[in-house]
């Protein structure tokens, strides 16, 4: 029967229910899913060797004669050979096979194969074990270059190969969905050609014509959906507000402005006073002071009459960004409230009522509880601090908000520190500003990284720190020792027994608190509050500290099994440090033997800088990372390798604005593939194009 892309993956030839059930897994239900399931790496097959001269040790191609009849010995229960003797002009080569009994028919005497497989020799004799081989003339994955795809248990590359090509004639089907200008304009291979040579490329020329093609496409698309989203947000009416000197803000700080802080809170203003409504990221590595612009946007807000709601990614830190603001915009006349989940249900209802009253100027929780159906008299910003969790869809879900209100201006504040590719991507839809200043006084956090040879003298110093009168953090991978389920995590310290093992045997005479995400809120709120306040001098806390928390009396943050971080991770935790006028350090202990895990703690121990920092995570780590939980709200990629493609997303994005340009809607008949792809891609934000 004729394969289409719609065929489910049962109608393949050696696929039954179980493989079916195994290919689910990785997404694959029909052939048009398979030939979207896109080789990550290539063999090259193509070179045959003869048995003399090949090489040892890679996996080679050789061409050979069998030279006998198979021969199939049980060895045990369990345990089957197949040898074989093949030959060609240069010599012979002895070929083993185990528990695949089929070997023994499949090769025949007399006949010419290729066997792929790494050459082994001892003394003269040469030979190969489980080689995949077929008839010569009648190749099909040997000779050529080879796709490595992805895999799952169950499915080797070998079955995923020889699948993708009993459905590669369906790529016939695919229709072009690029217009024609723009292919011709960029130089980009049809789609056909594309997918046949993703898969199976016949030279490297054609691959990388096809990986041109497939990566430009995709991430066209993308910059066709987020340039779309800015013009619209940017073609809606704004709520101006009245322009006000920002020294009057300036007023209030208790301390002078940066350079760079300075330069940003100017753009805010001109966003806020401007004709469209704001959309703006405000990226600054940790400590750079973004907390300010946040504070200044809400006051500049307030003086209008509008209120703003501020979200924090945790309530440790929404409640600290209350004690600050509230503090700092009181004098002001400002009204600050709370909501987290940690407030009894009366307080939040107080807190509700007010906002829909119009009595608070600014609400400061979590994502979860200013999205879910809070009432605003008069909701005219919203702030939202650590964007990564603030993705696009739910940014276009806010700006489609407000009903025949003007959608609320939009802050976003970032110290995740992202590559430039990312970026350019995560937040197409944004304008950005930078600090790139640090506040004065500052010296760079001492890194160092230790094992546990060092361990009393690193709790020596920790003590020394706190007799000067400072406060130190001490960071677990892990809550509790072992977990209830699954695997018992060996040698991971644990929150809980390290808390108490310091406080009874290393520091009896210190005051210890914990912190962790299992704690309840309202005891979380306490601990992070008494720490603010110093009553607790060292904190042993999980990376629920990472982000944001603020208090510059800490001096000293320890990491344990500081290896089991990404370098990011490990830049946002030391940023915990360095934020007062005190000499800062930042030990990561680790006892992990690897080379690598090493020389990332070495170079994050070697280097301030977040964005060089982050390059080097994505280098090391790939983009999972920034991407592993989808918490961008940013389609998934499948070939935008994104450390490497600046130019081509910058020609992809310039394709997406000259289309959008011509036809800003997309429904031109000719644009009408365009504009079902990005629905498709866009399918969290439904009414995208709308
Ligand atoms: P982040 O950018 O990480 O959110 P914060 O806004 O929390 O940084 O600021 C870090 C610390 O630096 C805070 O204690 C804040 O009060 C202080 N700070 C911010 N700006 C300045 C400045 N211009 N001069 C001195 N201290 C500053
Ligand atoms: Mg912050």
């Amino acid at each position: 029967m004729e394969l289409s892309l719609d065929s489910p993956m049962t109608q393949l030839s050696g696929v039954g229910e179980e493989r079916a059930k195994k290919l689910a897994k990785l997404g694959i239900e029909t052939a048009g899913d398979l030939l979207s399931h896109y080789p990550r790496d290539y063999e090259d097959r193509r070179q045959i060797c003869s048995i003399r001269q090949a090489p040892l040790g890679p996996r080679v191609c050789i061409s050979a004669m069998a030279a006998e009849h198979p021969r199939r010995t049980r060895i045990r229960k369990g345990l089957e050979l197949v040898q074989v003797k093949v030959v060609d002009h240069t010599g012979t080569l002895y070929l083993t096979f185990f528990n695949q009994g089929y070997v023994e028919r499949a090769i025949r005497a007399g006949e010419e194969y290729i066997f792929f497989g790494a050459v082994e020799e001892q003394g003269r004799r040469r030979s190969m074990t489980n080689p995949i081989f077929e008839r010569a003339g009648r190749q099909t994955v040997t000779g050529r270059i080879m796709p490595v795809y992805p895999l799952t248990a169950g499915i080797s590359n070998h079955l995923m190969a020889s699948l993708v090509l009993q459905v590669l004639p369906c790529a016939r089907e695919i229709a072009e969905t690029l217009p024609q200008s723009v292919r011709q304009e960029h130089r980009l291979a049809a789609a056909e050609f594309s997918v046949q040579n993703i898969h199976f490329p016949e030279n490297e020329s054609a691959l990388e014509l096809a990986r041109r093609r497939l990566t430009f496409e995709e991430l066209f698309y993308l910059s066709v959906g987020l340039t779309h989203l800015k013009d619209r947000r940017q073609g809606s009416a704004g709520r101006p507000l009245a322009p006000r000197p920002v020294e009057e803000f300036l007023d209030l700080l208790p301390f002078r402005p940066t350079g760079a802080q300075r330069r940003v809170m100017e753009e805010v203003a001109r966003d806020l006073t401007g004709e469209r409504p704001m959309n703006r990221l405000v990226q600054g590595d940790v400590g750079s002071g973004k907390t300010a612009v946040a504070a200044f946007a809400s006051w500049l807000v307030a003086r209008g009459g509008g209120q703003t709601a501020l979200m924090a990614p945790t309530e440790v830190l929404a409640e600290q960004h209350y004690r600050t603001l509230s503090g700092l915009l009181a004098p002001a006349g400002v009204q600050v409230g709370l909501l987290t989940g940690g407030l009894s249900a009366r307080e939040k209802r107080k807190t509700r009522d007010a906002l829909a009253a119009g009595e608070l100027d600014l609400v400061i929780g979590t994502h979860a509880l200013i999205s879910r159906g809070v009432e605003f008299r008069d909701l005219a910003l919203m702030v939202a601090d650590e964007q990564h969790r603030f993705g696009v869809s739910q940014r276009a879900a806010l700006a489609a908000k407000g009903g025949d209100m003007a959608p609320p201006h939009v802050l976003v504040m970032s110290a995740t520190p992202i590559p430039r590719t990312l970026a350019l991507i995560i937040y197409g839809d944004l304008d950005i500003s930078v600090i790139d200043q640090r506040p004065p006084g500052r010296t760079p956090v001492a890194t160092y990284v230790i094992r546990e040879d060092k361990r009393q003298r690193m709790y020596r110093f920790v003590r020394q720190q706190v007799e000067e009168g400072r406060q130190v953090y001490i960071i677990c991978p892990a809550v509790e020792e072992d977990p209830g389920e699954g695997e018992p995590l060996p040698d991971l310290k644990a929150v809980k027994a390290h808390a108490e093992q310091l406080q009874q045997k290393t520091f009896p005479d210190l005051r210890l608190g914990i912190l962790h995400g299992k704690m309840r809120p309202r005891e979380k709120e306490e601990t992070m509050a008494a720490f603010a306040r110093g009553e607790i001098q060292i904190l042993v806390s999980t990376t629920v500290v990472e982000v944001g928390v603020d208090v510059p009396n800490a001096s000293l943050i320890v990491v344990e099994n500081a290896d089991r971080f990404g370098l990011s991770q490990l830049h946002q935790l030391r940023g915990r440090v360095g934020r007062g006028q005190h000499p800062s350090y930042c030990v990561l202990v680790t006892s992990s033997r690897s080379p690598e895990a090493l020389q990332r703690l070495r170079t994050l121990a070697a280097t301030a800088d977040g964005f060089q920092i982050a390059e080097e995570d994505l280098k090391l780590r790939g983009p999972g990372d920034f991407f592993g939980d989808r918490q961008h709200g940013l389609p998934q990629l499948k070939v935008a390798s994104l450390t490497g493609d600046v130019a081509l997303l910058r020609e992809a994005q310039d394709a997406a604005r000259a289309l959008l340009a011509e036809d800003p809607r997309l429904s031109r008949p000719e644009n009408q593939p365009v504009l079902r792809r990005v629905r498709q891609l866009f399918s969290d934000t439904p009414d995208i194009f709308n």
